[in-house]
């Protein structure tokens, strides 16, 4: 197994996911989020029956429901839409400042808030679009899914994994077992599935990975290329002198620019308290 494949991860089961929502109402609950405001980003939240339909500095996740077929012949399909937690991610190796790192014990991409200078490269980086800013605060931070690495550090399985009713949702201690779960239930059952395990190869392969009855273009997955982006790659920047130069200078903006945003974020906090 090499380094990247180490860590935990799951399974999303289209075909037996029935759309309830309870993984994104336990999101909720454990990372403390509020509700969303009417708009987010300027993108106004269309409701419906789907409810939430894109990420938020408050939302990690959210149920994608897509309406195949036609006439009579209708019926539902279904996405959890969160963080992939790639293998080689490109949020990481976008972020020049070392804020985010895949975590290999349990597979999350984590990001330190006490890093993170706010350039936002990892969100133009990431090929999912995933990460996310809290536009409405004076110090903003990147906001998303944690995998849950608080819970899985205290042996506990992701809050929206163990919400789920049916098992659409399943963690595995190893990402190999996923895969041959994955490609176990397609071979069982070829009329039930597309024979597709998004997440497998697609950048690079992630360490959340879907089947599902409808094809991923249907459900609007990014057709993302099979390629990872290289983790040492900012490191082979590192090695050339004037980009270590200019990084330099970049670093110690960065640590005041942090500085001044933790102090303003302390002073928040403790307006709060008073
Ligand atoms: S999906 Fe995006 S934010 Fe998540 S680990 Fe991959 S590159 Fe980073
Ligand atoms: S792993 Fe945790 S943070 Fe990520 S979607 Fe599930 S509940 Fe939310
Ligand atoms: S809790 Fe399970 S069944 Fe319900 S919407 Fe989430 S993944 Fe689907």
């Amino acid at each position: 197994m090499s380094e990247s494949e180490k860590g935990k991860a799951v399974l999303y089961d289209g075909n037996r996911c029935i759309g309830c929502r309870a993984c994104s109402v336990a999101c909720k609950s454990w990372n403390k989020n509020s509700a969303d405001k009417e708009s987010d980003n300027g993108v106004e939240i269309t409701g419906g029956i789907e409810g939430k339909t894109q990420l938020s500095a408050r939302t990690f996740t959210f149920m994608r429901y897509r309406e195949i077929g036609d006439g009579y012949d209708l019926h539902w399909a279904f996405a959890k839409i969160q963080c992939m937690h790639c293998l080689n991610p490109a949020c990481e190796t976008a972020c020049i400042v070392g804020a985010l790192r895949r975590d290999e014990e349990t597979g999350a991409v984590l990001y330190n808030q006490a890093k993170c200078i706010g350039c936002r490269y990892c969100m133009v980086a990431c090929p999912f679009g995933i990460p996310t800013y809290q536009w409405d605060r004076p110090s903003p931070w990147i906001r998303k899914c944690t995998f849950c690495a608080d819970r899985q550090n205290g042996g506990l399985s992701p809050a929206c994994v163990t919400a789920c009713p049916t098992g659409a949702l399943e963690i595995f201690d190893e990402r190999q077992q996923a895969i041959e779960e994955a490609h176990r239930r397609i071979e069982a059952s070829p009329d039930k599935y597309v024979d597709r395990v998004y997440g497998e190869k697609e950048a690079g392969g992630t360490s959340w990975m879907y089947i599902s009855p409808v094809d991923f273009q249907d459900l609007d997955f990014p057709n993302v290329t099979n390629e990872s982006v290289p983790r040492n790659a900012r490191k082979a920047m590192g090695a050339l002198p004037y980009y270590a130069a200019g990084v330099i200078v970049l670093m110690a903006g960065a640590y005041w620019y942090t500085k001044r945003r933790q102090k303003i974020a302390a002073g928040e906090h403790e307006k709060k308290e008073g």
